[in-house]
């Protein structure tokens, strides 16, 4: 039934924050339209960290119980040195379900986007691919989208969640992505063809000097996820085509046999430079929102964009709502969305920096590092509590 509390709503981007968005606001009622630009709905062919924040949000859409049986729930997050095969720290996410309400789990990206996409095709989204929008339009009373093959479409507000390249953000600040000079070779290869890995029960990041490898098994231990992440001497000399294969042999040559080993199975078609942007509290503005990684794009280390995108597309569907019971234009709701989840999101972008520079240290930097991470106790929580548990939310918001 169609609701007539929620604006009409274009969005922009069939990522897992566009997917996630237009479930979210069609579960509540409303009407929603969405444009992808590629010619199917697609992700790339690796792994994604869940942690209960985005979990439990999945569980509200109806799509925690589709992917549980495809995921993997890991016994442990474990920090490891990737120079000298030691154990250096460890998380329990056994309990996660008691302590923050929701599992931790590592999945295949594809089996998200599917149960999101087809959780939108149930909920009766209007989907459009081959949708590439070139020009969008706040005409007052409604919003414009033009698409580059002439299609047009037509809402009462649109959401740009067309990723960390976004179209849209451009309306919204004048700012470039920032390269990290880091690159990462990623991908998920069947178990058969893995004759080394790390404890399958395990997500372990395996940190060195200018580098890192993450390694998790998915689909009930069928396959093996691993990231390899190194800091690219031939960016930093200003070469175009930097982070070659060769760059990151030569990046983990000094690493333990384990890690070295574990690089013979990496898939190395293709390299994805670590991009992410300056924080902008500033994403709603009249008809027009951001969202996902077109808002807070953000480096990969606390594993948390996708979650962010959730916690927005949840914030979005909220704020909208309040806004349209309590009579308010729907430009207020935007408003309130990115009141409200600007503050936190921002605060996990400058935090996954910081993590990423913790985790590539050398030296006496390192040195005081690992034994910091030795001495942990843990069980403690601190550094992730304020991520995960959801009183945690509320204060984070303000
Ligand atoms: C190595 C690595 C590891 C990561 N690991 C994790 C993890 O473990 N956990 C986690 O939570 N996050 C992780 N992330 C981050 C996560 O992948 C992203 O934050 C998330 O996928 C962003 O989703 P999105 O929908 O906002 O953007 P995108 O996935 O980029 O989707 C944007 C969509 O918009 C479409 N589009 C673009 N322009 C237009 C246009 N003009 N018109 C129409 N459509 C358009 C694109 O085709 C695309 O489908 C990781 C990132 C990296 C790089």
């Amino acid at each position: 039934m169609p609701s007539d509390v929620l604006p009409g709503t274009l969005v922009i981007g069939g990522g897992i924050g566009g997917l996630s968005a237009a479930l979210c606001l069609a579960l509540r009622g409303g009407t929603v339209t969405l444009a992808e630009r590629s010619k199917s709905f697609a992700e790339v062919g690796a792994g994604i960290q869940l942690a209960p924040n985005a979990t439990r949000i999945l569980r509200r859409l109806g799509v925690l119980d589709k992917i549980i049986p495809l995921a993997v729930r890991p016994r442990r997050l474990v920090l490891a040195d990737a120079i000298n095969d030691r154990e250096l720290t460890s998380l329990d996410l056994t309990d996660f379900p008691a302590r923050y309400g929701a599992p931790y789990l590592v999945l295949h990206r594809d089996d998200l986007l599917s149960a999101l996409l087809e959780g939108c095709q149930r909920s009766g989204v209007e989907l459009h691919t081959d949708a590439h929008v070139t020009r969008l339009e706040d005409t007052g009373d409604g919003v414009v989208a033009a698409c580059a093959d002439g299609r047009e479409f037509r809402a009462e507000i649109a959401i740009g969640a067309d990723g960390l390249h976004s179209r849209i953000r451009k309306l919204f600040a004048d700012d470039e992505p920032v390269n990290s000079g880091f690159v990462a070779y990623r991908g998920a290869v069947p178990m058969e063809q893995v004759e080394r890995h790390a404890d399958l029960r395990d997500v372990v990041a395996w940190l060195g000097p200018g580098l890192h490898l993450v390694q998790y098994p998915l689909r009930s231990g069928r396959m093996y996820n691993q990231v390899a992440v190194f800091r690219s001497p031939s960016f930093a000399r200003g070469d175009k085509d930097y982070g070659n294969p060769t760059e990151l042999k030569e990046a983990f040559a000094g690493c333990c046999e384990h890690v070295r080993e574990s690089l013979g199975t990496l898939s190395i078609e293709n390299r994805w430079p670590m991009l992410d942007r300056p924080p902008i509290p500033g994403w709603a503005h009249g008809r027009l929102a951001l969202l996902g990684d077109a808002a807070h794009p953000m480096l990969q280390y606390l594993a948390q964009g996708a979650c962010q995108a959730l916690e927005d597309s949840d914030a979005l569907a909220d704020a909208l709502a309040a806004a349209g019971n309590a009579g308010r234009p729907p430009a207020e709701g935007l408003a309130a969305y990115a009141a409200r989840r600007a503050p936190r999101a921002m605060r996990v972008q400058r935090t996954a920096r910081t993590w990423g520079e913790i985790w590539h240290v050398d030296g006496v930097a390192k040195l005081i590092r690992d034994e910091l991470l030795i001495d942990r106790d843990v069980a403690d929580h601190r550094h992730v509590a304020w991520l995960y548990d959801e009183a945690a939310l509320e204060r984070n918001a303000s």
